[in-house]
């Protein structure tokens, strides 16, 4: 708990105000596709959600993403929550195997 400096992590920021905001993401990649979702799922700009807002959209991409256990992107899931590649590396996969 407390108040804590990024060293190793990152967080969105106002570019007008240079006002940090939101979750800390763990790299750059995560916090470009948390951007990516809120994109196509929010719809606003996230400078005007309040606290409680961004936190429930957060959670929302969280639950409704997963991390690609072959490249590490985040990718949609769909209807199948269990798939653990995304659909880059699984046509990759069904490339490699013949199947396609
Ligand atoms: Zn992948």
């Amino acid at each position: 708990m407390g108040v804590r400096i990024t060293h190793d992590c990152v967080t969105l920021y106002c570019s007008t105000s240079g006002w940090a905001f939101g979750p800390v993401f763990e790299d750059a990649d995560q916090a470009e596709a948390f951007l990516e979702w809120t994109k196509k799922h929010v719809g606003r700009d996230l400078r005007l959600l309040s606290d409680e807002e961004l936190e429930t959209e957060y959670r929302k991409w969280l639950s409704s993403t997963a991390e690609c256990r072959e490249c590490g992107d985040r990718f949609d899931l769909v209807e199948d929550g269990s798939k653990l590649i995304c659909p880059d590396c699984l046509e990759t996969a069904l490339e490699d195997e013949g199947v396609r």
